[in-house]
């Protein structure tokens, strides 16, 4: 049986942009920073939650972390609700995935499943937001943790649960950002990456075993998913 987890931002849908500006405007609404560095691989964890906790830290404003946090998490889904609301045109679907997903789902040897750095809320409001929300997937999120691997492993345990068998002999995760092909390997996962241009070299350099720029090659992304895995090593 073939798992394979897929992050959401990036890699099924096209909304790094406006999660990256609804972001940085929560912090600096909630904690008053107005200088946010953007390269999430300079935090310990690239997720809304762990990054949310290094700047509520930084910020050191007194506050008790625990009401910071919420109050971040609270205005992040106002403001991206309300982004994707005015513009419906910013939450599209990477072309090709939900095609990509209803063939990979009907395969009787394989499991999909969903492990996103976002708080569970913005992951559910964009899989709705461009359709995606059809295929009911097991999931993981930065509600869940604040580390990439602990959330992959839980959509992992998600996955076994629901399907009732934990035997998966080839397991993948398809992602955009270093932090997935980071993590990936961490956890002993076969990695395609999802980009072009520089951000593509850069997963490959990461170990991605292939970069796809989409999916609407979809014959040749099937046959990168079956030839992509190897055992587990954990
Ligand atoms: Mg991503």
């Amino acid at each position: 049986m073939h798992l394979v987890i897929f992050d959401i931002d990036g890699t099924l849908t096209q909304t790094n942009h406006v999660d990256t500006c609804c972001y940085i405007q929560a912090v600096k609404d909630v904690l008053g920073l107005d200088e946010v560095e953007t390269d999430w691989t300079s935090y310990r964890h690239a997720t809304d939650a762990g990054i949310a906790a290094e700047l509520v830290d930084r910020a050191n404003c007194g506050a008790p972390a625990d009401a910071l946090l919420a109050q971040l998490h609270d205005r992040f889904i106002t403001l991206i609700t309300a982004a994707l609301n005015r513009d419906a045109s910013l939450c599209q679907q990477t072309p090709g995935a939900m095609a990509m997903l209803e063939r990979l789902i009907a395969r009787d040897d394989v499991v999909a499943a969903l492990a996103t750095g976002g708080w569970r809320a913005s992951a559910e409001l964009k899989l709705r937001r461009s359709g995606l929300d059809v295929f009911d997937l097991p999931l993981a999120t930065s509600d869940d943790d604040v580390s990439r691997e602990a959330i992959m492993r839980i959509a992992r345990e998600r996955a076994a649960a629901r399907h009732q068998d934990d035997s998966f002999d080839v397991q993948i995760y398809v992602g955009d950002g270093v932090w997935d092909a980071r993590s990936a390997r961490a956890l002993g996962l076969g990695f395609i990456g999802v980009a072009e241009g520089e951000q593509a070299h850069r997963l490959l350099a990461e170990g991605a075993r292939a970069v796809v720029k989409d999916y609407t090659d979809l014959e040749g992304f099937l046959r990168t998913v079956q030839s992509a895995g190897r055992h587990p090593t954990n």
